[in-house]
């Protein structure tokens, strides 16, 4: 273990001073958010304060949370809830929220949990400790106001690892997205997509190497569409001394090609395993979520996967009970995953996000029962898959 892992996980778990500040955080949503929560407590590592794993014992409450699916919302909103009670016994510990919920629901979040002090959207989370230090004199703050992440002000900023000793790091190759599925909130919350320099990530990756880790995870809202090329830095990547394993979410369809695949084939540090979320099924329902891609484009992508790498492994998103979804529609995703045969599928309830375009033209006419039971199906398939998979 190196040097610098070792301070790490002294400085996490070893009893701290009195007058040391201590943070909890806590992350409801995706790896952007896990990425942003560890780029949050490095800022605060920084500045002296102590990180806690149990909210009574915390100076400071962070919830940072994804807007993206209801579920994760309803979680911040609940652990809220719940988070009352110590507020009550502890008044002066603070309460933040952060994140893509907080850029969403910005001052409205006080209407409902006047307690919170601190609502702090993703382009502003560079800024938290100056926020932290307004909350001296003031009762609130909202920083919200940034639209995009300054990449130079954010990523070069080394992340501190929560637990401090997994050997993954994360490193934010682009932001944003230009896609505008008709569902989605990102484009909204994140803006539009901008990437970073190849030079500036390698020097990240390198840094993370001479930390300790070995494995990199490049994220993105959608890799493929980095605009200096994602093959090229998969490649510089690989050549990096001390890098074991190269990862890569999330990816989209419509940009991935078999330039990729080859890569993934040829490179040997890059992860044999691809996420590429299809959603659905059904042309229809595809046209109507603003995909870019029909049912055939995507299994021939798969199929050029397969012919490609045999040996990769596959994980996808799907959405059930979108507007308008009949059975037959939803009969056309079941196939797909009978015929694709993922080793992993993240399977959700559609639930219209304020907003989007689903939300203001479509109506959510499909009821609740159906889309459970629609998931359910779907949910036992994977499992059933999934089990074939591992007896053979
Ligand atoms: S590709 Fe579509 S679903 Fe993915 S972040 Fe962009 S708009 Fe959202």
């Amino acid at each position: 273990m190196s040097l610098y892992l070792e301070e790490r996980i002294k400085c996490i778990t070893e009893p701290k001073q009195k007058a040391q500040p201590k943070v909890y955080i806590r992350t409801f949503g995706c790896q952007m958010n896990e990425y942003d929560s560890e780029v949050v407590i490095g800022k605060l590592l920084q500045k002296g304060w102590a990180l806690v794993h149990n909210p009574e014992e915390a100076d400071i409450v962070l919830f940072n949370g994804c807007s993206v699916r209801e579920h994760a919302e309803q979680r911040v909103w609940s652990n809220l809830e719940s988070l009352k009670k110590l507020k009550q016994r502890k008044p002066k510990m603070l309460v933040g929220i952060l994140g893509c919920i907080a850029q969403k629901h910005k001052e409205r979040i006080w209407e409902r949990f006047p307690f919170v002090n601190l609502v702090c959207g993703p382009a502003n989370l560079s800024h938290l400790p100056e926020y932290i230090k307004e909350l001296n004199e003031k009762e609130q703050v909202l920083a919200v106001d940034k639209q995009e992440r300054d990449f130079k002000d954010f990523c070069l900023t080394f992340p501190a690892q929560k637990e401090g000793f997994k050997s993954k790091g994360y490193v934010v190759i682009m932001s944003g997205c230009n896609n505008f599925c008709s569902y989605c909130v990102v484009p909204y919350l994140r803006g539009r997509e901008r990437s970073r320099e190849i030079k500036e990530i390698l020097e990240e990756v390198k840094e993370l190497v001479r930390n300790g880790y070995t494995h990199i995870t490049l994220l993105g809202q959608n890799v493929n569409s980095y605009k200096n090329n994602f093959v090229k830095l998969l490649e510089e990547v690989n050549k990096i001394e001390g890098v074991e394993k190269i990862s890569f979410t999330t990816n989209h369809p419509k940009a991935t090609s078999e330039e990729l695949f080859r890569a993934m084939r040829d490179l040997p540090k890059v992860e044999k395993y691809l996420h590429l979320p299809f959603q659905s099924g059904s042309d229809r329902i595809l046209k109507l979520m603003r995909r870019g891609y029909t049912r055939q484009e995507y299994l021939n992508l798969i199929r050029k996967l397969k012919e490609i790498l045999p040996e990769v492994r596959l994980s996808t998103d799907v959405i059930v009970g979108f507007p308008t979804e009949t059975e037959e529609d939803f009969l056309k995703t079941k196939q797909l995953m009978e015929e694709v045969r993922f080793d992993n599928a993240y399977i959700f309830k559609y639930s219209p996000r304020p907003g989007t375009e689903a939300e203001r033209k479509l109506k959510d006419d499909v009821p609740l029962e159906v889309k459970k039971r629609r998931n359910q199906i779907l949910l036992d398939l994977q499992k059933r898959i999934w089990r074939e998979k591992c007896r053979r």
